[in-house]
C-alpha cells in the first residue's frame, strides 16, 4: 500500500500487487522473533518500484478501506489462532496434572491445579463462542466489526492466559524448552500485537458502541 495523492490523507492511500523480482523491490532481514519463529517475517523495500496500472487493487485511494476491511476479518482468523494456542495450553495442563505425583499424589487431585484447570476451560469456552458468533455473522454477510474486535481480544488474552497456566501447572518443567508450553506461551503474545493490538480493540468495541 502506498500513499498515492498525500494531499487526499487516508483517501489517497493505494493497494497494489508487486511481484517478487520487480525492479527496486528487496526485503529486509528475517526478524529474531519471541515466538511464531517457524513464520518468517521480514520487512519489505521498494526502491522507485515501477507498478503497472493494472496491479491496483480494488481502485486508486480504496487502500485505507481495503485495509480495514482485511483487518476487521483477519481478526477472526487471529482469534481462531488464539483459540488453538489456549486449547494447546489446557490439553497439556490436564495431561501433566495425571502424570506428575507431588506428596504422594497427582497433581490433578490438589484443589488449587482444579480450579486452574476449570478457569482455563471456561475461558477457552467463551472465547470459542465468541470467535465462532464472530465467524457466522460474517458468513452471513452481517456487520461483524465489533463482534470481530471481542473474539480477537478476549480470545488473545485467553491464549496467553491459559498458556501461563499451563507453564505453572508444569512446574520448573514448564519453564524449559523439553516441554511446549514455554512455546504457547511466546505464540500466544503475538496474538495480543498483531491485526491490531488489544488497546486498538478496546478502541474499536468503545467506537462502535459510542457511535451515534
Ligand atoms: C510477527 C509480526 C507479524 C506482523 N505481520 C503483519 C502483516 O502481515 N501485515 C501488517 O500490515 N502488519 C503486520 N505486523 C504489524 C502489526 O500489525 C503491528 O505491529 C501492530 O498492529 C501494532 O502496531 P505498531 O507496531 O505500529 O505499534 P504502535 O502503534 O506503535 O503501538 C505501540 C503501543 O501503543 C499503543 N497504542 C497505539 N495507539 C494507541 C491509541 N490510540 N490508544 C491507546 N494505545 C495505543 C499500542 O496498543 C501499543 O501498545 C506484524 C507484526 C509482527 C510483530
Amino acid at each position: 500500500m502506498a500513499q498515492t495523492d498525500r494531499e487526499k490523507g487516508y483517501r489517497g492511500i493505494t493497494t497494489f500487487v508487486i511481484e517478487k523480482g520487480a525492479p527496486g523491490f528487496e526485503h529486509g532481514v528475517k526478524e529474531d522473533k519471541l515466538g511464531i519463529r517457524s513464520s518468517d517475517t521480514c520487512s519489505l523495500h521498494f526502491n522507485k518500484t515501477p507498478v503497472p496500472a493494472e496491479n491496483i487493487v480494488w481502485e486508486a485511494g480504496k487502500g485505507f478501506n481495503f485495509a480495514m476491511d482485511t483487518l476487521n476479518g483477519g481478526r477472526i482468523g487471529i482469534a481462531a489462532q488464539a483459540l488453538g494456542i489456549a486449547s494447546a495450553s489446557l490439553d497439556a495442563a490436564i495431561n501433566y496434572s495425571k502424570q506428575r505425583k507431588a506428596f504422594g499424589h497427582p497433581i490433578k487431585d490438589f484443589q488449587a491445579i482444579q480450579f486452574k484447570i476449570a478457569d482455563m476451560a471456561m475461558n477457552l469456552e467463551a472465547a470459542r463462542l465468541l470467535t465462532y458468533r464472530a465467524a457466522m455473522l460474517k458468513d452471513d454477510h452481517q456487520k461483524f466489526v465489533k463482534e470481530a474486535a471481542m473474539a480477537k481480544l478476549f480470545a488473545s488474552k485467553v491464549a496467553v492466559h491459559n498458556a501461563l497456566e499451563a507453564i505453572q501447572i508444569h512446574g520448573g518443567y514448564g519453564y524449559v524448552r523439553e516441554y511446549l508450553v514455554e512455546r504457547y506461551l511466546r505464540d500466544a503474545k503475538i496474538t495480543e500485537i498483531y491485526e491490531g493490538t488489544s488497546e486498538v480493540q478496546h478502541i474499536v468495541i468503545a467506537r462502535e458502541l459510542l457511535k451515534d
